[in-house]
């Protein structure tokens, strides 16, 4: 296709006549996003006709109501996911993937209460402001300035609005079921620039079986990690015949040693806390799971064949090493950069070892230097080794007029580079062919997403709304057929 990537004069007059209608829609914008945020759209138990609960049904009926408002045609979805389109007599070239689903409120919150957003310093506080509630409604905002300017489009755009993003994307599932994507799609739902590769996932499970060792003193069990995508904040060690006071020095050591906090938290039992990372940037963590592996071999215990098989689990992922070396699969590409490895899930019995890790893996990973070297490795040190999940990479050539497109508009709203990012997660558009991640947060900002006072930046929804407003204008403006620069 051809895209027009200029930026001559009447383009600009566009541009000036939709920054102004949106710097005259702020307190709208802020006042949409604060009710759009009031409803608590945390995943919920299905019900007929409300697939993911109350919260994210409610919250899909608002935004769909408010598209409705401001002069889309919409559609429901049977409740997993609804859409709006700019005009549905148009034939639908672009997709813009946003979701209305939060994540649990979580503790620690200090400016509000998550689902009661403040305004403060110039910015919202609350959950969803910045995922992915503000950014939806930035997206509408750029439909709305396009229509209120009268700016013709000769392709349409359809804002698709999801309710499961933040629990594994069954919504768009079944809604591409039903629907082709479009030639194009961005998800407002992760930073700008614009993200074009997301890593693929190798999920492994190590395991093995053993007698149990009767001789005292011994460990009973070792847990470690909630999630396999993040990296243990916390192990609990539980003992039998173990001298606590033994176990003090090798505790402080251990400490030292590895960055980690030790505590005696029961009669015959440890607790070692680190410090949690997601599994897609592991080096940012403290793995409590491995250090507590070390304790064990530094504690009196008798011999036996469980320590020994928590010994070589060590040496297959080394404490703080997280690049996959241990497991031989350590590889990186210019495009895609570094693999990364984490072991998440530990699980240790008086007769079982189980160990689950999650890797990130680059472009270049393939079945030959990856898969079945992990196993070989795993194997070799005494483990069954088996494949938990194996989702290949994503990417969008850096080179495509898309892409180009999009951050062509990026640069001449923001006046900053534009420049495509490779990331370990997975984003929203990740099996699309011709999905990328294109905002809203401005680079350089930690909008605590997921965490306690998520908050966005006022000035940011703007920016973010006038980019999107660009980028609908350059990928489907109506203004004749123009040339790819
Ligand atoms: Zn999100």
């Amino acid at each position: 296709m051809e895209i027009d990537n200029s930026d001559n004069s009447s383009r600009r007059g566009l541009r000036k006549d939709a920054e102004e209608w949106i710097d005259a829609h702020r307190d709208e914008l802020v006042r949409d996003i604060i009710d759009f945020c009031a409803i608590p759209s945390v995943k919920g138990s299905y019900e007929q006709g409300k697939p993911f609960g109350d919260g994210p049904f409610d919250a899909l009926n608002y935004a769909l109501r408010l598209c409705e408002k401001y002069g889309f045609s919409i559609q429901n979805y049977s409740g997993y996911v609804g859409a709006a389109d700019f005009d549905p007599a148009l034939p639908r070239t672009l997709d813009i993937l946003a979701h209305a689903d939060v994540v649990p409120a979580g503790e620690g919150w200090t400016v509000t209460e998550p689902f009661k957003v403040v305004e403060k310093d110039g910015r919202l506080y609350g959950r969803g402001t910045s995922d992915d509630k503000g950014p939806m409604l930035c997206a509408l905002f750029a439909m709305r300035a396009i229509k209120a300017c009268g700016i013709p489009l000769s392709k349409g755009v359809r804002l698709i609005i999801g309710t499961d993003e933040e629990c594994g994307s069954s919504d768009i599932r079944k809604y591409y079921l039903e629907e082709q994507p479009a030639e194009m799609t961005f998800s407002p739902d992760a930073e700008f620039p614009l993200i074009n590769i997301e890593k693929g996932q190798f999920h492994g499970i190590l395991s093995r079986d053993f007698e149990e060792n009767a001789a005292l003193p011994r460990l009973l069990s070792m847990e470690a990690g909630i999630a396999l995508n993040a990296v243990p904040q916390k192990a609990v060690l539980r003992f039998e015949g173990l001298p606590m006071q033994e176990a003090e020095e090798p505790m402080r050591e251990l400490e030292k040693l590895c960055g980690v906090r030790c505590e005696i938290s029961g009669e015959q039992e440890i607790t070692v806390y680190g410090e949690s990372a997601h599994a897609s940037t592991p080096e940012g963590g403290k793995n409590a799971g491995l250090a507590a592996l070390i304790l064990c071999g530094k504690l009196p215990l008798s011999p036996s064949e469980q320590l020994e098989a928590c010994e070589k689990v060590l040496e297959l992922f080394p404490y703080g090493v997280t690049d996959g070396s241990g497991l031989r699969i350590a590889m990186e590409d210019a495009e895609s950069h570094a693999l990364s490895c984490t072991l998440d899930l530990f699980s240790v019995s008086e007769t079982q070892a189980e160990f689950q890790f999650d890797s990130r893996t680059p472009l270049m990973a393939s079945e030959e230097n990856c898969y079945n070297v992990a196993k070989e490795s795993a194997q070799s040190a005494g483990f069954s080794f088996s494949i938990g999940r194996k989702v290949p990479p994503h990417r969008v050539s850096a080179d495509s007029p898309f892409v180009r497109t999009l951050l062509s508009a990026y640069e001449a709203v923001t006046g900053l580079k534009g420049e495509c990012l490779a990331i370990g997660g997975g984003t929203y558009v990740h099996d699309l062919e011709n999905g990328v991640a294109f905002g809203a947060i401005l680079p350089g900002i930690d909008t605590r997403m997921h965490g306690a006072d998520e908050f966005i930046d006022i000035d940011n929804l703007l920016t973010a709304t006038k980019v999107y407003t660009e980028a609908i204008i350059r990928l489907c403006g109506g203004e004749g057929p123009a040339k790819d620069r």
